[in-house]
């Protein structure tokens, strides 16, 4: 699932004058929720994307498409004044005035206002990540995504590529001591740029009926955009050359501002050193129940050869052994899609959770503009695409050579293929947001908490497998390896940003103890040193899922009531955990 973490680099700062209308005092006193929700739905959103033109765009909204910010010290101090503006008003609504889907918003637009001050006042991401300064999305969601008329869309272009070179003028002004990582990525990724300029563009000027004056236009524009484009990576390449230790920084932003980013991004109830301890403590304790089944396994599949002394090696071994036991490259989509009518059957045979039979889950061949995106994943329409379908993106693996086809295969087995299906799609993400969709709001769909979304597709893999389904030790054992990998990425996030990790460490916790393979975990360094917290998501919103359901079963003894909980648990949208958490105990 793609998730959007709107306050990151590429829209945390790149903002302008706020255009914000105070609301007349005497109509809050009125009704505060009704207040509050007009607020937050007329001038907040609308405001918020006045200060992102480009984030707007990617989101679907394309009223400001014809604009792009310059990020420089003059937009810097509207961002921080259009946060001061919002924290004004959240104060003169009042949290505990509203109903508790406003809470869940409120909470969600103070963070705005904290994320806002941080990235911009401390983490400085602005100053360090040349890739931070990218203008594809701005151009890509403009031609391709707005259903608008395709002159409209080249007239919205034309003004906003004008703006391009002092975009990048301000980038150059802003950048000091960069990353070495970050700075290969963005060399790399002007390049990718130049693709719009030799084809798309002339493409779409020939299909318009654009006047031979606003074409002129147009290529005027472009052509300077394209050499601000050029010049940015030209500069960035005398950089690189030039590279010292002194004049460059490490991709590894220390403890004080990865706590700040973690409580900041995941909004979490308790701190990113407590979680650490928690995701230590519970790779020890899923090692422990691997080295349990292994040793149950073995004499089953492998009675003819010794067990490996070294534990960590048999369970390897074990692993390797079950990971055979895979469809057939043909059959991968034929049998995800009949496995979800097993999973619905399951989930009301237990009575897990409320299934909605008007809305079942389309699976679909990954279309092919999607191409490159591998596996299987839900693709939901975005949040202003009120008539848009949710679908199961499957990707045969038709193109795949059959080495790359067997090492997927082997990687998505029997096993793991029920589980990757609980996570992505029934009872995890799809079912979410069918659920999330019923108390439809914006803010949540576009500042929806990402430790909350991939914490409940994480919590029902377990909820699942503790339920029975397909019940076995086989099965177990490739839950604890998928369980093992959600704990992994956040030791292995934090140990890098944190504790000053190397590739080798790295390694040897996600292939050694992890029992990845070295492709995979190759990649997921590379991913890390690139960004940081969003690997933490995943184990952190189901150990605050799984602390909570706790509590519950605590508070409310007998009566307590595992359907009752996660119907609950839902039905705030995807709020923080914590927020969820104040809401339902109290
Ligand atoms: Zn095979
Ligand atoms: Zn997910």
């Amino acid at each position: 699932m793609k998730k959007l973490i709107l306050l990151s680099i590429a829209t945390g700062f790149l903002l302008t004058a706020c255009h914000h209308k105070n609301l007349p005092s005497s109509e809050l006193t009125k009704d505060p929720d009704k207040s509050f929700t007009d607020w937050k739905e007329n001038v907040f959103m609308d405001s918020m994307w006045y200060t992102s033109p480009d984030a707007a765009s990617v989101q679907g909204y394309h009223k400001y498409d014809a604009q792009l910010n310059v990020p420089d010290s003059a937009n810097a101090k509207r961002v921080l004044a259009f946060a001061d503006y919002v924290e004004g008003q959240l104060k003169s609504f009042g949290y505990d005035q509203l109903s508790d889907l406003s809470k869940t918003d409120y909470k969600l637009i103070e963070n705005y206002v904290v994320s806002t001050r941080f990235y911009q006042n401390e983490f400085k991401e602005y100053e360090w990540n040349p890739a931070a300064y990218n203008v594809g999305d701005a151009i890509d969601y403009v031609i391709n995504n707005n259903p608008a008329p395709l002159e409209e869309k080249l007239k919205n272009l034309t003004s906003r590529l004008s703006k391009v070179p002092a975009y990048y003028e301000a980038a150059e002004h802003n950048i000091h001591k960069p990353t070495k990582e970050h700075t290969s990525l963005a060399i790399a990724q002007g390049d990718g740029l130049l693709s719009f300029f030799d084809s798309v563009f002339p493409d779409s000027l020939k299909a318009s009926k654009l006047t031979d004056q606003e074409k002129e236009a147009f290529n005027k524009s472009a052509a300077e955009a394209k050499k601000a484009i050029l010049g940015y990576t030209k500069w960035l390449k005398e950089l690189q050359k030039g590279f010292t230790k002194d004049n460059t920084r490490s991709f590894a932003i220390g403890k004080e501002l990865y706590a700040k980013k973690f409580s900041s991004d995941i909004q979490c109830g308790i701190s990113s050193d407590e979680m650490y301890k928690k995701a230590v403590a519970r790779k020890d304790a899923i090692h422990q129940e691997m080295i349990q089944l292994t040793q149950q396994l073995w004499p089953v599949y492998l009675k003819d050869i010794a067990m490996p002394k070294d534990t960590l090696v048999a369970i390897r071994s074990m692993i390797d052994h079950l990971s055979a036991k895979h469809c057939h490259r043909d059959s991968f989509m034929a049998t995800i899609v009949k496995q979800m009518p097993e999973l619905v059957q399951f989930i009301n045979d237990k009575k897990l959770i409320t299934l909605d039979p008007t809305k079942p889950l389309r699976v679909r061949k990954t279309p092919e503009y999607m191409a490159g995106v591998a596996g299987a994943s839900i693709n939901n329409p975005g949040p202003y695409d009120k008539n848009g379908n949710t679908y199961y993106n499957v990707t045969p693996l038709t193109a795949y050579t059959p080495e790359k086809a067997e090492s997927y295969l082997r990687e998505y087995n029997d096993y793991v293929l029920q589980i990757l299906n609980i996570h992505e799609a029934i009872p995890g993400h799809y079912v979410q947001l069918i659920y999330a969709n019923k108390s439809p709001s914006i803010v949540k769909a576009i500042f929806g908490n990402g430790a909350m979304i991939e914490g409940w597709a994480c919590y029902v893999e377990r909820m699942m497998i503790e339920a029975g389904y397909h019940k076995s030790p086989e099965m177990q054992l490739f839950y604890d390896k998928w369980n093992l990998r959600e704990a992994c990425n956040f030791l292995l996030d934090y140990n890098l940003q944190v504790n000053g990790w190397t590739e080798d460490q790295v390694m040897d916790l996600l292939v050694k103890q992890g029992f990845q393979q070295s492709a995979e975990a190759h990649e997921k360094y590379k991913r890390a040193t690139l960004s940081q917290v969003q690997l933490a998501s995943y184990f952190s919103g189901q150990t605050e899922i799984f602390e909570l359901r706790d509590e519950m079963k605590k508070k409310l003894g007998d009566k307590f009531d595992l359907k009752a909980f996660q119907e609950q648990f839902l039905s705030y949208g995807s709020a923080p955990v914590k927020e969820i958490r104040t809401l339902m105990l109290k």
